[in-house]
């Protein structure tokens, strides 16, 4: 399994990373007990059945039963191959892999997407260094300086400037060996009538857009004269698809998941200058309303988001689909509202970043209150007609509230401005909760969820199946445990998983090594086998002492099985050849053995 890196040195590397560590980059996990638990980003859950082991330096997920080490994860998670998986986890050490192995290495990508990345990351090298270094750069950097853009910030987003040429790119491109025709499908250069090629980005300040890993798979060119469009983004490629992507993601990653909460702005000129003003937990999607994929992707980070975006109409209309989404996929939901119309940017380089985080940030509006005053807008609560249609879709608002004493705070509010007594308002909405049960579900099909998910693992098991299942948890933390079940039992478990699974163990601790976890799965291929490795190293019982007494009362009970099997399967042999024999008599004997021995068999189980 690990190519051609000796397997010493894959074990050492695994060993020099925590998998609470990498796994936290991904999924957001809280400590309880010995483990970390979260949401299983690898199938959809409300209530957290993905547990990572710092210990055991193993995850497991109950729910849909992947586990593994760190390597596993990487893979499962980015879709790596090991030797991608080994790779990461070296460079994440500051101990990359030496160059012999690196060679051997396929690339990331198909070739076409390879290439496109590549030349993405020559691009933004080209254009960030001829903002520095050019004569015309120099201009659009004395342009970014005077915007309020600090030196730190444009080399930190490697903000860069694109020539007014038509063939710049295009020669340097074909120079490093790209293939036009690619590059244009890579969206960054157009063909003409005659069929030529010419550069996309001309005379432009360039953003580079990265993905979550922090490689640029598209450009955001901005003019910095009366050049038409003021705004020219990359197409939509492979690599980049909007409704994906969630810009800065790679530089907020640790400070959202130290905070547990996202900003989430319209644009990356507000997450730029966020960020400068050091708050670091921005994001933006790329001018499109955020998607389902989105949301799910900021839910798994951050059980907290506050929105932040333009205070103009526009602004706000968006910022209620948003809210809409993001507190459907499940996350707490703050609106922040920016006053006169401004954004974040303006709002920002105007006041200061302090004034920023207190008036803006800290003073957003709880999902419930901020639509509440989203839906006062449309009404002129003068009129009786108006302000009844307003009651009622206030009510609406409320009856989504979970907890009884936040609707109790808004219908307090509603029944002071608007003189209603409290117990009308509480019936309404008691009676819109009856009517749509959806809002008084949301507990209970979790509930049900998480039971039916934990039944999978739980359902019962016969006596026998138990008992090998429990021993080899034993065997997986105490080599001296698997020892005495070697010279007792061998590999006649009768369960063929489990004998795979013993045989590996058997050879693996004959190799000399302690209990490690994170490092026998290494050895299974097999990707179920793995997971119930896993799955049986993850179980609590593996953590308690267990007396000699509990061994031999496994073993015993593996045995009466085993014999039993071999008793009947003989049995069922001799039958056969009674029958062949034509021996009616004989046969109906034996017939009558086998099922009386079955019989037994059940009953002892
Ligand atoms: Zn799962």
């Amino acid at each position: 399994m690990a190519g051609h890196i000796p397997e010493e040195k894959v074990d050492e590397i695994r060993k020099a990373v925590d998998i609470v560590d990498v796994v936290g980059e991904h999924v957001q996990l809280k400590k309880q007990g010995r483990n970390y638990f979260g949401l299983c980003p690898f199938h959809g859950e409300n209530t957290p059945s993905f547990s990572v082991s710092a210990d055991k330096q193993i995850f497991h997920c109950f729910g849909c039963g992947k586990g593994g080490n760190v390597y596993s994860f990487l893979m499962e998670m980015e879709g790596y191959t090991f030797l991608q998986a080994v790779k990461k986890v070296a460079d994440q050490t500051g101990h990359p892999l030496p160059e012999q192995f690196i060679e051997t290495q396929q690339p990331d990508h198909d070739p076409e997407s390879q290439s496109s990345l590549d030349a993405h990351a020559w691009l933004t090298k080209l254009y960030h260094h001829l903002l520095r270094n050019s004569k015309e750069g120099q201009e659009a950097y004395e342009y970014l300086l005077q915007r309020g853009f600090t030196e730190d910030t444009i080399n930190r987003h490697q903000l860069g400037y694109s020539p007014s040429s038509n063939d710049f790119v295009v020669t340097f491109l074909e120079k490093k060996g790209f293939h036009p025709q690619q590059m244009v499908k890579a969206g960054l250069l157009n063909t003409n009538e005659q069929g030529g090629y010419f550069d996309r980005f001309r005379g432009r300040i360039m953003f580079p857009l990265r993905n979550h890993l922090g490689k640029t798979v598209a450009f955001a060119g901005r003019a910095t004269g009366s050049q038409e469009p003021k705004y020219l983004n990359s197409p939509e490629t492979d690599l980049f698809r909007k409704g994906r992507l969630l810009y800065n993601f790679d530089l907020a990653r640790g400070s959202i998941r130290k905070q547990n909460q996202i900003i989430l702005f319209e644009g990356y000129a507000d997450v730029i200058s966020a960020d400068q003003a050091g708050i670091q937990n921005g994001i933006a999607t790329m001018g499109t309303s955020v998607s389902d994929t989105q949301a799910q992707l900021i839910k798994r980070y951050a059980d907290k988001v506050i929105i932040c975006y333009d205070g103009d109409d526009a602004g706000i209309e968006a910022a209620v689909k948003a809210a809409k989404l993001l507190k459907k996929a499940g996350c707490e939901t703050n609106v922040a509202r920016v006053p006169n119309g401004m954004d974040p940017d303006e709002f920002i380089k105007k006041f200061g970043g302090e004034r920023f985080r207190r008036e803006i940030l800290d003073a957003s509006d709880p999902y419930t209150s901020f639509m509440i005053h989203y839906l006062r807008r449309g009404f002129n609560l003068q009129l009786e007609g108006d302000r009844i249609t307003f009651i009622e879709r206030v009510l609406q608002e409320v009856a989504q509230l979970d907890r009884a004493i936040e609707r109790e705070h808004y219908l307090n509010e509603i029944a002071e401005e608007f003189q209603m007594s409290m117990s009308t308002l509480k019936e309404e909405v008691e009676q819109l909760r009856l009517q749509h049960p959806k809002l008084d579900s949301m507990d209970k099909r979790r509930h049900t969820n998480s039971t039916s998910s934990k039944s999978v693992h739980h359902k019962l098991l016969p006596a026998f199946h138990n008992a090998e299942r429990k021993l080899i948890a034993y065997m997986l933390k105490n080599p001296f445990i698997a020892d005495k079940v070697q010279e007792e039992l061998g590999g006649s478990f009768n369960i063929t998983e489990h004998q795979v699974i013993v045989t590996h163990l058997y050879a693996y601790y004959e190799d000399g090594h302690e209990s490690d976890i994170s490092h026998f799965v290494e050895r299974i291929e097999d990707p179920s086998l793995r997971n119930l490795v896993i799955h049986l190293a993850m179980s609590p019982l593996a953590e308690e002492e267990v007396s000699d007494k509990e061994i031999d009362d496994y073993i015993h009970r593996i045995r009466l099985e085993n014999s039993d099997r071999v008793d009947i399967k003989s049995l069922e042999a001799e039958l056969k050849r009674a029958e062949q024999h034509n021996e009616p008599i004989k046969a109906a004997e034996i017939a009558m053995k086998i099922l009386r021995r079955k019989q037994e068999l059940k009953n002892t189980h």
